[in-house]
């Protein structure tokens, strides 16, 4: 099945023809769309996504428009967004901080954590986002780790979860603690934000910043095993920035709302950045998931463009489309998803519903940016993730042994997804972990982790973490390929494939599954379900079994746990659960 793209729409898109730009597009060129420090000082993500604006016409354009919880709304134009992040370098400069010291932040998505990191990178110093319902032991290791000299938190966090770790933070210098509602705080041994940012200047010159300089530092999802910090540089701003315009089509005058939080990647690179240097109006939105307030947001905020992931696309499913009907979402012209795949069931559902497909990207927190992506201009294959962004080079390869690797030409045919290093966004290392960070590599490719297919046309099909793959009967099976068609039940919301060890088969394909309102487990629908996956799968691929759960353990950035459903069925140690989502 193809979608046809919505390229004779009024708004035409930014790349309107993908092979011309994918053979023209240079790295060097892409460069040329950023503004550079004045003077020569090089290359500051700060300064794109905020200051440059300022001296132009976008100073009194809205930066940021923060909901709140409860309903408060505030607003930030660039201009006010250049003072406040101004101030905030000049604390930690006061304080001593510099550049290349690691400032974490702890906090939920208040205007502060924005003003916080865009103030780090302007400083100099890298920024490193921790999600804010980590408990006591993953915040340790990761400031540990990532030697923490500076924390902004709010008061309840740093008395819940810091106070009592906070001896065995040998590094931690500072302490800023953010009031709730603007309020001053006085806890011992702790900074008050907003006395700090009253007391310092507005007026800030970024110091020369060397685009190899250290900017972010990433904890990955954590989803196959012990979070990776990966390190990325200011250079990384020219790939947010392109694939801001290329691959989310960023234009003049978009609402933009990206849902996710900083503390993944995502909601960094463009939940921060792509926006800004793009130079629209993004939408912050301080609650949780919910059905009905993210459809409010869509439709009062009218946002064009919108970036998600899977489950919560997956949650808008299940609430039925008849919700999706009782708003306004004419506004959305543009709607991507990254983080898992996207089940061709709910492209199909999302182009009916809102008159056009959710477009799927794929990305690692190695890679920082987006590298294959479903583009505006392209027709959509549903379960596809799309072609490789302009720039970067990527392959289906097989490992020959530890030094050598063989590209797979041959179309449809499944291998480890590989790139070709050196596009700006590229991790420079994982910290303190330099063999890990070497092992990435063989032959001139950068080696994902991740098994895909290419087709004929050039389009990629993700198959699934390598660590996730299913031999059985001497089939590698991703579980991809099993919960999509799961997912196409009606009664099924969300489905959890693995391979369960088997003397026989090697392993068994077996698949948890959750249901939609109004369906009942048991043994009738598991025989129904069984059917319907053999006749579509073919009895080697279709699931042996299935287990009804009430949900799926899924990180906090809300990708499935494979290796954790697996781990339960086995009676296995669970392994590190630091991003694991309360279930
Ligand atoms: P860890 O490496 O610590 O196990 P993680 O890989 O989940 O964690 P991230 O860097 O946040 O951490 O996630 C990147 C991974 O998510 C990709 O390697 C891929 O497995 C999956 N992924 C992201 N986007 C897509 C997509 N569009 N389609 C399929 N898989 C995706
Ligand atoms: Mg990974």
């Amino acid at each position: 099945m193809i979608i046809k793209s919505h390229h004779d729409r009024v708004v035409k898109p930014n790349m309107e023809d993908y092979q011309q730009m994918y053979s023209r597009f240079s790295w060097d060129a892409a460069m040329d769309k950023l503004d550079m420090l004045p003077n020569g000082n090089g290359l500051n993500i700060a300064h794109e996504a905020v200051d440059r604006h300022v001296a132009g016409a976008r100073r009194d354009h809205l930066a940021i428009r923060w909901l709140g919880k409860s309903g408060e709304v505030r607003d930030y134009t660039y201009t006010q967004l250049r003072g406040l992040t101004n101030h905030f370098a000049n604390i930690l400069q006061a304080l001593g901080i510099g550049r290349g010291d690691h400032v974490f932040t702890l906090l939920g998505r208040l205007p502060e954590l924005y003003i916080t990191a865009l103030g780090t990178l302007k400083n100099g110093s890298v920024f490193c986002p921790l999600f804010s319902a980590f408990g006591p032991e993953p915040i340790l290791s990761r400031m540990t780790i990532g030697e923490a000299k500076v924390l902004v938190t709010t008061e309840s966090l740093y008395r819940r979860k810091i106070a009592p770790i906070r001896e065995s933070l040998p590094f931690l210098e500072h302490v800023i603690l953010v009031g709730e509602n603007h309020m001053h705080t006085s806890v011992p041994g702790t900074l008050d934000y907003h006395s700090l940012i009253y007391e310092a200047s507005g007026q800030f010159i970024i110091p020369p910043t060397d685009p190899e300089d250290v900017a972010l530092l990433h904890f990955t999802s954590g989803t196959t095993g012990k979070p990776k910090g990966a390190v990325h540089v200011h250079n990384a701003v020219v790939a947010h920035h392109v694939t801001g315009e290329l691959a989310l089509d960023l234009q003049d005058g978009d609402i933009y709302w990206c849902t996710a939080d900083p503390g993944w990647v995502t909601g960094t690179s463009y939940g921060i950045i792509a926006p800004l240097t793009n130079g629209v109006t993004m939408i912050v939105d301080e609650a949780e998931f919910d059905t009905e307030r993210w459809y409010r947001i869509l439709q009062d905020q009218k946002v064009s463009v919108w970036y998600t992931a899977p489950t919560a696309i997956r949650m808008l499913m299940k609430a039925g489309a008849d919700m999706a009907r009782q708003y306004d979402l004419s506004s959305l012209r543009f709607l991507a998803s990254v983080g898992e795949p996207l089940n061709p069931e709910a492209v199909i559902w999302s182009n009916e519903v809102f008159g056009t497909p959710f477009h799927d990207n794929w990305w690692q927190t190695e890679t920082g940016g987006i590298m294959i992506a479903n583009y505006a201009s392209m027709d959509v294959r549903p379960g596809s993730m799309g072609r490789p962004l302009p720039g970067i080079t990527a392959s289906i390869v097989r490992k020959l042994d530890d030094d050598r690797i063989e590209e797979i030409t041959e179309p449809g045919v499944q291998g480890e997804l590989a790139l070709r290093p050196g596009w700006p966004s590229m991790f420079r290392t994982y910290l303190n972990e330099p063999i890990r960070y070497h092992k990435c590599f063989a032959d001139g490719w950068y080696l994902t982790g991740d098994l895909a297919k290419q087709g004929e046309d050039g389009y990629f099909w993700f198959v699934g973490r390598k660590d996730d793959v299913i031999k059985t009967s001497g089939h590698l099976i991703g579980p991809f390929e099993v919960e999509s068609v799961l997912l196409a039940h009606p009664a099924v919301a969300e489905a959890g494939v693995i391979g369960k060890p088997d003397p026989v088969a090697m392993e068994i394909v077996k698949a948890f599954v959750s249901l939609k309102d109004g369906f009942e487990p048991g043994e009738e629908l598991m025989l129904e379900l069984l059917g319907f996956a053999r006749s579509r799968l073919g009895a080697a691929v279709a699931p042996k079994e299935i287990a009804f759960v009430p949900s799926l353990p899924r990180t906090r950035s809300g990708k499935i746990m494979r290796r954790l459903l697996k781990a339960r069925e086995l009676g296995l140690p669970e392994g590190d659960l630091s991003t694991l989502e309360n279930e």
